[in-house]
């Protein structure tokens, strides 16, 4: 089998080693002469992953005390839900910050349970897009909650200040750039991701919540997506995905091996510098993000030409470059470069599109 590299956004590539470690031990984990996914979640053993994975997260994030790291199901879109049915007060409101597909779909859902003001950062500066971060440190204790998107997936527009939300309450969508970098965590009331970016493979959410946000869910709220629930039941309310938590946790485990987010945020500005420098001096592919807000995690590109985007990707798939077809809403290409994309599969593809350029 020829090398094969997998720039998928979501589900996305695991890192080989925790593929291997989860292969070696898949039917005899822990010595228990049964798989992980075979136990009870109850059980010795399951507890004790559940609380060091845990402990994993406080470790990489530098989480403070006063944060509870929780664990639940129906990926970010649930939580789209979940967090005005937790954070909306009854005669509250909250505002979201739209920078584009996934910040605007969370203000969409969120409609659905209360009052939901909507303000655009999103600007176009010489032709590239870029956002314009409001100061909100005046405005936001108004809301119950301000909410914003700092990778958007799609588009490949990522943001790196944090908005300043004063004694506001600030809850981020961070799927697709959790454990890129260290980020304050004390700056935020609550963080979320859908795991099948860059911390798993789908089927689990990691929630990150401030201890004061928890216990003031609408009566509505299904258990299985109430903070408090989760908290006093070990976000074990309901079974949860025991085989995406231990790999979760495998991936955890693999971070601290590698040095944590310093080493991650450092390899990543690596990779995506490396790949985004080439781009700015092809004749062939343009990315169209301001420099500021290009994402580290997700490069956009096209030729400018559907039918020749259409080719690239093609090729490059036969070639073992896959899934570099971009989002169907925005078109061109996609190279997902989550931290399991090592720096080998940068190089691979930038000597790709070399010779694709050579081909005219
Ligand atoms: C992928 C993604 C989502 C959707 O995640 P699901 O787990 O499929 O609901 C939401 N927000 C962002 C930023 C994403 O990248």
């Amino acid at each position: 089998m020829s090398k094969v590299f997998n720039f998928s956004a979501g589900p996305a590539m695991m890192p080989a080693e925790v593929l291997e470690k989860a292969q070696n031990e898949l039917r005899n984990w822990e010595e228990l002469q049964t798989s992980v996914m075979e136990v009870s979640h109850r059980g010795k053993n399951f507890m004790a992953l559940a609380k060091r994975s845990i402990e994993q997260v406080r470790e990489l994030l530098a989480i403070p005390d006063n944060y509870q790291v929780l664990f639940a199901q129906g990926g970010a879109r649930g939580q789209f839900a979940a967090i005005p049915m937790n954070l909306l007060t009854p005669k509250g409101k909250a505002l979201y910050l739209n920078s584009g597909y996934w910040s605007n779909a969370a203000a969409d859902e969120a409609k659905r349970y209360g009052t939901i003001e909507v303000q655009d950062i999103l600007v176009e500066k010489k032709g590239q897009s870029a956002v314009d971060l409001p100061d909100l440190s005046a405005v936001a204790s108004q809301y119950d909650y301000v909410h914003y998107c700092p990778n958007e997936t799609i588009s490949g527009v990522e943001i790196f200040d944090v908005p300043d939300v004063g004694d506001g309450v600030l809850v981020a969508d961070m799927s697709s750039t959790i454990l890129s970098r260290p980020i304050d965590v004390s700056r935020f009331g609550l963080i979320y991701a859908g795991a099948q970016k860059n911390v798993g493979p789908a089927g689990i959410t990691l929630i990150i919540v401030r201890d004061d946000l928890i216990g003031r869910a609408q009566p509505i709220t299904p258990s299985i997506w109430n903070y408090q629930v989760l908290r006093d039941s070990d976000s074990m309310f309901n079974t949860p995905p025991t085989f995406a938590w231990y790999l979760c946790s495998l991936v955890f485990e693999w971070l601290l091996q590698h040095g944590g987010l310093d080493a991650m945020a450092q390899r990543n500005q690596t990779k995506a510098q490396a790949l985004y420098n080439f781009i700015d001096q092809s004749a062939v592919f343009h990315n169209t993000v301001a420099r500021e807000n290009r994402s580290r995690m997700n490069v956009t590109f096209t030729t400018g030409d559907a039918e020749r985007d259409m080719q690239f990707v093609a090729q490059a798939t036969a070639a073992g470059l896959q899934a570099l077809k971009g989002h169907r809403i925005v078109g061109g290409m996609r190279a997902s470069i989550y931290n399991a994309m090592p720096l080998d599969g940068i190089n691979a593809l930038i000597d790709f599109m070399q010779a694709f350029e050579q081909q005219r």
